[in-house]
């Protein structure tokens, strides 16, 4: 579905981003995991496009293109970011509208041909999928942050997108409203949906992925699959490496 090729990214002198590779099939569920500064949030940002990239390439689907700065064909890569669903650490719903409006207005403005009816009912369905269907017509600030974060979810799903990114979906979320945002991105691996998560939930990122990634200082230092993790077969220095962060963290 996505092939990140020697992602490269400075910010002035300091290089965030070493040359990153990474490829995620269709229904693959990757969480990126590592400390604090390794360059998570960068990585998928460039992902959509909300970082620009020094060097390497991004294909999604095999079709559309992101590449550094001026190379981008903007086309292109509008094109490939309506593809991708992305949820904020801080939500980042419109205040001032409904929790029905919030998730209608995507495909209002992108999909021309299907009705305001036929937006409304496919945001209720998806208000109903995360719960809050009794929610519709408030205002996010009438809601919990867990409730907040499960709209910005269903407002990223009413894109239709092939891929969601997470970046740290639960940090700003107080401990008791944790499990219910995790709990609606659990279903949405179960139904198959591929995604990224960045997140600090150990447990959790072993649970739902199929690998986890551990970046640290810009490169990614190790990818393996959950399994391989718990029962560190091989005894190696980088399993041994995310043992003991994912030790120290949980
Ligand atoms: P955390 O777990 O704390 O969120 P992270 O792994 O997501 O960390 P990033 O947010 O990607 O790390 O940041 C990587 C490095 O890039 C940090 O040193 C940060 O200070 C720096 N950085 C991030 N964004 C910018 C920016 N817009 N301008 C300058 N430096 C930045």
């Amino acid at each position: 579905a996505l092939s990140l090729r020697q992602i490269k990214k400075s910010y002035g002198q300091h290089q965030v981003l070493k040359g990153i590779d990474l490829n995620v099939k269709p229904g693959e569920v990757l969480s990126i995991i590592g400390p604090s500064g390794s360059g998570k949030t960068t990585l998928i940002r460039t992902i959509n496009d909300l970082e620009k990239i020094d060097n390497g390439e991004i294909v999604l689907f095999g079709e559309n293109f992101i590449k550094p700065k001026q190379e981008s064909v903007k086309r292109d890569v509008y094109q490939g970011i309506k593809r991708i669903g992305m949820v904020f650490q801080s939500f980042n719903l419109f205040p001032h509208k409904t929790v029905l409006q919030n998730v209608m207005i995507a495909p209002h403005y992108h999909d021309k041909n299907s009705s305001v009816e036929e937006t409304k009912a496919q945001a209720l369905f998806l208000l109903d999928r995360v719960g809050l269907l009794a929610h519709a017509y408030k205002y996010p600030h009438q809601l919990s942050g867990g409730q907040q974060q499960r709209v910005a979810i269903a407002r990223a799903l009413a894109m239709s997108p092939d891929i969601m990114l997470f970046d740290e979906p639960t940090s700003a979320l107080d401990p008791e409203m944790v499990g219910e945002v995790l709990k609606v991105i659990q279903d949405l691996a179960k139904e198959g949906m591929t995604m990224i998560i960045v997140t600090h939930e150990m447990e959790f990122s072993l649970s739902v992925s199929d690998r986890v990634i551990m970046m640290e200082e810009g490169i990614v230092q190790v990818d393996a699959s959950p399994n391989e993790i718990i029962n560190n077969p091989n005894q190696s220095a980088e399993f041994e490496r995310i043992k003991e962060f994912m030790g120290k963290v949980a």
